[in-house]
């Protein structure tokens, strides 16, 4: 039965696209990609010349109609972003729901995003995460969100434009003060990758020492913060009076 594939793509290493999404990306019909010049080097890599139609933010319910129209007359169709995850911070999300909509499959094949990369290596124990895609551009609004994670019980990861790491670090200090700590991925799987995972108090001196630190590709991930061990604290205490009064 035709069905659109969702596909992930690699974050920059082309080595990533996993043999799957290749076999993929060369037997359906159609790709629909966010930038087709973009993932036409991506396609030349991996020497697959299926055509692509474009499905970025701005013409995605025409091209999800479009789609709709090419399922209808039994062609198989993929679905890429330009890096990553489609539908993580990236088109995908409507076209998937019509596909739905109109009553065919929409299947995964899962790969890189950056997200899952960045937590992958940050070494935050907790079991769960928060992920709030990208942070407001605004000062006043992005504080405010920053504010209300002050007692948020698991790693808060999100997505960050380069002309703006600066500002959202001098944020999160000021707003969460010096002791929570953040961990800093860029330019995952690429030539100049690096991570980082310091005390904010210590992250605006890394990010100055040297100038190709504040460019690039970002992810950032805040840790729990205090209230989180302090709750485990007060549990401990709790047990500890319960146990000594011969509460089993
Ligand atoms: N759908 C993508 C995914 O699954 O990762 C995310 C798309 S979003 C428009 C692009 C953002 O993802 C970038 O601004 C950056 O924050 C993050 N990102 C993408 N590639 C990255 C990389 N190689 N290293 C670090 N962050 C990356």
């Amino acid at each position: 039965a035709p069905a659109l594939y969702v596909v992930a793509t690699p974050l920059g290493n082309l080595a990533d696209l996993s043999p799957r999404a290749r076999a993929v990306l060369a037997g359906v019909d159609c790709i629909a990609a966010e930038d087709t010049r973009h993932s036409q080097r991506l396609l030349d890599a991996w020497g697959i010349r299926t055509p692509m139609l474009s499905a970025h933010e701005h013409n995605e319910q025409a091209a999800a109609q479009a789609i709709v129209a090419r399922l209808s007359r039994g062609e198989h169709v993929a679905l890429i972003s330009d890096a990553g995850t489609p539908g993580i911070c990236d088109p995908g999300a409507r076209i998937v729901a019509a596909v739905r909509a109109a009553g065919f499959a929409a299947v995964p094949v899962p790969g890189p995003s950056a997200v899952i990369a960045a937590l992958s290596v940050a070494g935050f124990v907790e079991p769960g995460f928060r992920f709030i895609g990208f942070l407001p551009p605004k000062q006043a609004a992005r504080r405010k969100l920053l504010a209300s994670l002050a007692a948020e019980e698991v790693p808060v990861a999100c997505y960050e434009a380069p002309h703006r790491v600066r500002e959202s670090v001098a944020d999160m200090l000021e707003v969460l003060g010096g002791t929570r700590e953040l961990f800093l991925a860029r330019e995952l799987t690429k030539r100049f990758e690096e991570t980082v995972r310091l005390p904010l108090a210590q992250m605006p001196a890394w990010l100055e020492e040297r100038p190709e630190r504040t460019r690039g590709e970002f992810v950032l991930i805040l840790g729990p913060g205090e209230a989180q061990a302090a709750r485990e604290d007060e549990g401990r205490r709790v047990l500890a009076r319960l146990t000594q009064a011969g509460v089993p």
